[in-house]
């Protein structure tokens, strides 16, 4: 069964918690929100699934990956994309396609006053929300059996997420269902912890006197590409 020794070997993918059949692992958070597994003992037949399905291990399949990196560099045509989107727009062009031929998309965004989780969309209004990098750790429990599910009722996936949330995705799909999955991993240098995230927003609450009611983490109508500056609206206030 899975051991989690040094937090350094799990990025809380949830591939683990996924594959076992008898509900035996559940991610928990720790004091910064960063979820990880942990074993109900009782519950644990020792089939080792888990530690199979870890992208930290060096059983994780590389067979599919191209011998050199096919790398190609785009810019979205519609500048109206850019403007909203993190950089280039491209998953927004990505993710159009998928949607036109009737597949389905994953993405960050938002669920009860700005938790950040992975979500499913299958509109264009609902995959908007994914645009934009939310820099804190998404909550991804439950998403990858959906991915599955999908996968064989035969729909197309894009999934969109961290490289090591993609890579423990691509595990847990296996080789069979893998050819009807898209994914698109973002450039990451790691993930800010939630609670962080969750006190920093009860923080400014207290401060301002209002609840916040729209966030932006990097908001380049008003601020250009290179700066790093998180905007606020608060009920009945300016940004
Ligand atoms: C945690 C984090 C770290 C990053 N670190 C770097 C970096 O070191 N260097 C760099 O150049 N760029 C970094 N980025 C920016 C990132 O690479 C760009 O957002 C990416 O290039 C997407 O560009 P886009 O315009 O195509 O996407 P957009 O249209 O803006 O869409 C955003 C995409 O990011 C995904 N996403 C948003 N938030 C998260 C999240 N918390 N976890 C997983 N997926 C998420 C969405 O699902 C969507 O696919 C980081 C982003 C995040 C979220
Ligand atoms: S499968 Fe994912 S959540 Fe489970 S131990 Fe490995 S990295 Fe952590
Ligand atoms: S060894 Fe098998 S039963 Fe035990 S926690 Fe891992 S996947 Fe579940």
């Amino acid at each position: 069964m899975i051991k989690i020794r040094n937090k350094a070997d799990c990025c809380g993918c949830t591939a683990c918690e996924s594959v076992c059949a008898h509900d035996a692992i559940t991610m928990q958070p720790d004091d910064m929100g960063f979820l990880y597994p942990v074993v109900d003992s009782s519950k644990c037949v020792g089939c080792g699934l888990c530690e199979k399905v870890c992208a930290f291990n060096e059983h994780y399949d590389t067979s599919l990956n191209l011998p050199i990196p096919d790398a190609y560099a785009a810019r979205h045509k519609d500048m109206a994309e850019v403007e909203t989107s993190r950089s280039g727009a491209a998953f927004i062009a990505i993710s159009d396609y998928i949607l036109e031929q009737g597949g389905v998309v994953y993405g960050v965004g938002y669920t009860d006053h700005f938790r950040v989780i992975h979500k499913r969309a299958t509109t264009k209004e609902e995959r908007n929300e994914f645009k934009g990098s939310k820099y804190v750790q998404s909550d991804i429990r439950g998403i990858f059996c959906q991915v599955k599910q999908d996968l064989k009722n035969g729909l197309t996936v894009l999934f969109s997420g961290t490289p090591c949330q993609t890579a423990g995705l691509n595990s847990f799909i296996g080789r069979k269902l893998r050819e009807r999955l898209i994914l698109v991993d973002i450039v990451c240098h790691g993930v800010p912890g939630p609670y962080v995230w969750r006190d920093y927003l009860a923080y400014l609450e207290k401060k301002q006197g209002a609840e916040i009611c729209w966030v932006n983490f990097r908001d380049k109508q008003e601020f250009g590409w290179a700066a790093h500056q998180e905007t606020f609206k608060f009920v009945n206030r300016e940004k």
